[in-house]
């Protein structure tokens, strides 16, 4: 049992259909995928009938853009039920404030380079959660910037002079909607530093009183001093441990699986949820 629990397809900012994605992730030897794409679960039909086609088990989730005390948290949920949960409105609702702020940022940048919103509409296709990659993905088709990294170390960091926040909701709250829906959550890669500021402890606790059902430890993104600090506090907490790989496809050097999820914490996580069904796990 091999799961890779955080992976991105073209319904966000991955640049893979699910299908591709979860033909891959077979091939690779996995024996299961949690499709995590931002602020959509867009993709979950299509994941459902490739992994059946593949004979690899799907866990159907999305990653909840939050932030708290002005810090940008990313909250995975899985196996939630969809269907008139208030974690739907609040998610559609980003979406939409997405298009707004990611064309505010296109319009800044573009006083200076050249690439347009309808570039970037092009490029993130109609139906994927529209966001920062893509506008990183039309800077590197001008011949801007190289890769999306590039792009994201310069033109589009949260501390450069072209960003616009996201109006989105507190952590706290993305935790009690994930659980009236039936779902779990994680809290995705709490130490990225690297990306920007992280949750203090005082933030932590107060996440893990509201609820909070998992730590995703094992990420690229932690250093690996802090896993093990992670990792403690999940013990001491009695949170369950996830690690997974935040695959993008071709849109950031993860590799699928480079980090996988132990087989008790999945069976963990799934007892936790009420929601829709893992399927072949
Ligand atoms: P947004 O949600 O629009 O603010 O964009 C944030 C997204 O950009 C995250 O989901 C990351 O997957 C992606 N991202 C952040 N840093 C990088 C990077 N250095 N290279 C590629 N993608 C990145
Ligand atoms: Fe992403
Ligand atoms: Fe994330
Ligand atoms: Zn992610």
């Amino acid at each position: 049992m091999t799961a890779d629990l955080h992976t991105h397809s073209r319904f966000s900012d991955g640049t893979q259909s699910p299908a591709e994605l979860l033909a891959e992730a077979a091939a690779s030897g996995l024996s299961a995928v949690g499709l995590t794409d931002h602020d959509t679960t867009a993709g979950w039909h299509a994941g459902a009938c490739a992994a059946a086609a593949e004979g690899i088990g799907l866990v159907r989730g999305m990653e909840v853009s939050c932030r708290w005390e002005g810090i940008s948290v990313h909250m995975l949920c899985y196996l939630h039920e969809p269907e008139g949960a208030e974690i739907t409105a609040t998610i559609t609702a980003a979406r939409e404030a997405r298009v707004v702020r990611s064309r505010t940022i296109v319009e800044r940048i573009a006083e200076d380079h050249p690439v347009s919103w309808a570039d970037v509409l092009e490029i993130a296709g109609p139906e994927a959660t529209i966001g920062r990659p893509h506008i990183a993905d039309a800077l590197v088709r001008a011949g801007v910037v190289p890769d999306r990294t590039a792009a994201f170390a310069d033109l589009l960091a949260s501390r450069g002079r072209y960003y616009v926040p996201l109006p989105v909701i507190s952590p706290l709250d993305a935790v009690r909607m994930i659980h009236e829906a039936g779902g779990a959550a994680v809290f995705a890669h709490p130490r990225a530093s690297a990306r920007g500021m992280v949750v203090p402890m005082r933030g932590m606790r107060e996440i893990i009183e509201a609820g909070l059902d998992g730590l995703e430890v094992d990420h690229r993104d932690n250093p690996p001093d802090e896993r093990v600090r992670l990792r403690r506090l999940a013990q001491e907490s009695g949170l369950l441990v996830t690690g997974s790989s935040d695959y993008h496809g071709a849109g950031k050097p993860n590799r699928l699986g480079e980090h996988t999820t132990a087989r008790d914490q999945l069976m963990r996580l799934i007892e936790r949820t009420d929601g829709v069904p893992a399927l072949g796990v």
